[in-house]
């Protein structure tokens, strides 16, 4: 008798970086689970389009709606082995515009950005551990940023959320092995419906990055399928800039 395929939840995953994951997990052999916010018509339409996946919508700033989409998540085939943080929310303010950057607005990114992940994992914990019995370690990916990384990006508190959920990455890898790997993909510019009028940036890359260009969702969806292949790397954060951190 064949296994039942592996099951893979990507958040935010109706457009963008996401939507390109879940194509890539599901091309890859994944049962899929796509959730978004709102965009409710996207994601039965990718769910569709998949075959093997269900649509859960989900507001990931409201504690219930996170524990529901686990839930859900796991009801599905009664299995979860990879779960992808990538549901995520920025907001562009000058660096040097410290007043601009209220109370409020790192309360909402740090919700979203590290609060959220981290309550995805804590109510993942078990079905992951469960894959690890099945034959392989459950496996968790973050979506951070080279914002995370470098003392750069859209604005202080978008950067700061990053690199809270890059050191949670380390932190959950070494306090979840060896049942469950966790890693994390640090894009720099990627061409999304996020960053469409970055017209700076973009030049930016074209010029500086020794890749000349920005990445594309796909190139970052290879990224987080490389690290889901491994069946041994974890705690490491997978910086995707083209090569720009080196200029
Ligand atoms: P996007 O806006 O297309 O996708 C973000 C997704 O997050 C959407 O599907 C949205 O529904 C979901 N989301 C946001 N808030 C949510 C909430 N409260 N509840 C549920 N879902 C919520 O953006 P993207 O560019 O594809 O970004 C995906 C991830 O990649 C984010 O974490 C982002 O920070 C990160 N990232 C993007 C870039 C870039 O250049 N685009 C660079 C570095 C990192």
């Amino acid at each position: 008798m064949t296994p039942p395929p592996p099951v893979a939840l990507v958040t935010g995953s109706t457009s963008g970086i996401g939507a390109a994951i879940a194509r890539r997990l599901s091309k890859d052999g994944f049962s899929v689970v796509v959730h978004s916010r709102s965009s409710a018509a996207a994601g039965h339409a990718l769910a569709d389009e998949l075959g093997s996946a269900v649509y859960v919508q989900a507001d990931l700033a409201n504690d219930a709606d996170r524990v529901k989409l686990v839930r859900d998540a796991v009801g599905t085939w009664g299995r979860l082995d990879v779960l992808v943080n990538n549901a995520g929310i920025s907001r562009v303010i000058p660096h040097a515009d410290l007043s601009a950057a209220t109370p409020e607005i790192w309360q909402e990114l740090y919700d979203v950005n590290v609060v959220a992940p981290f309550r995805l994992v804590a109510e993942a914990e078990t079905a992951l551990r469960q894959a690890a019995r099945q034959g392989r370690p459950g496996c968790i990916v973050n979506i951070s940023s080279h914002a995370g990384v470098r003392p750069k990006g859209a604005s202080i508190p978008y950067a700061a959320s990053k690199a809270a959920l890059t050191h949670l990455t380390r932190l959950l890898a070494l306090s979840l092995a060896p049942d469950i790997r966790v890693n994390a993909v640090a894009p720099g510019l990627v061409d999304t419906p996020l960053t469409a009028d970055w017209t700076e940036a973009r030049q930016l890359w074209k010029e500086r990055a020794p890749m000349h260009r920005a990445a594309t969702p796909e190139d970052i969806a290879q990224a987080v399928a490389m690290l889901v292949a491994s069946e041994y790397v974890t705690g490491e954060i997978l910086l995707s800039d083209g090569g720009l951190n080196l200029t």
